[in-house]
């Protein structure tokens, strides 16, 4: 678990009450990050990219070569896409926080395995509980099931689900979009609903 990852940490459920009462967002964030560093420690990785406070987190799958290379999620054509996709909408790109389930590369030949994911997923719920945004996105399959939503992408792409501190939007992931152009439609159209959605909740300053 993340929590045992946490330093200094005696007590486990004392960390957790210690992060949320006296750090910054950002402080926690870092312990976030460093617990990562910890439980990883032999993997390169790639971190979350925004900021604390963001309004919006998109989660992707897992950082390739390139992101590996560049020290952030989502590059090359699936970044531009994505950046087309929030210009679309009226988003500063600057206002959004990017990250992934997995924090490492993935190999190329062997999809991750239910364990590898679910060693990220503490990690991941806890970036998103720090970050604290009001909408997150998540780009894909693996995505979704890393926020904890085992149901089939095709059936939930687009709707708002209620996560407690947070509502859902599963999209699909702009890598699917740029090969099948009827996902690509489908993904604009979600970006309309999402453009809906934060109209319809006003950003908190
Ligand atoms: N690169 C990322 O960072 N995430 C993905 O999901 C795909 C490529």
């Amino acid at each position: 678990m993340l929590i045992k990852y946490l330093r200094p940490c005696q007590n486990s459920d004392n960390i957790v009450y210690l992060a949320s009462t006296y750090m910054t967002d950002l402080q926690k964030l870092q312990q976030v990050n460093i617990a990562l560093k910890r439980k990883f420690k032999d993997r390169k990785l790639v971190l979350g990219h925004g900021s604390v406070g963001a309004r919006i987190v998109f989660v992707g799958e897992a950082p390739g070569a390139a992101e590996e290379r560049e020290g952030k999620p989502m590059t090359g054509n699936s970044e531009k896409l994505l950046n087309q996709l929030l210009r679309s909408i009226g988003i500063d790109k600057k206002k959004v926080y990017l990250t992934n389930v997995l924090k490492y590369q993935m190999s190329a030949t062997k999809a991750p395995t239910p364990k590898e994911i679910k060693s990220h997923v503490p990690f991941l719920k806890e970036e998103i509980k720090t970050v604290s945004p009001q909408v997150v996105v998540t780009l894909g399959n693996m995505a979704l099931n890393g926020v904890g939503l085992r149901q089939p992408l095709d059936n939930i792409h687009g709707h708002v689900i209620n996560f407690g501190h947070y509502e859902l939007m599963p999209t699909f992931h702009p890598e699917m979009a740029l090969m099948n152009p009827q996902v690509k439609i489908l993904l604009q159209t979600d970006f309309l609903k999402l453009k809906e959605l934060l109209k319809a909740k006003p950003a908190i300053s």
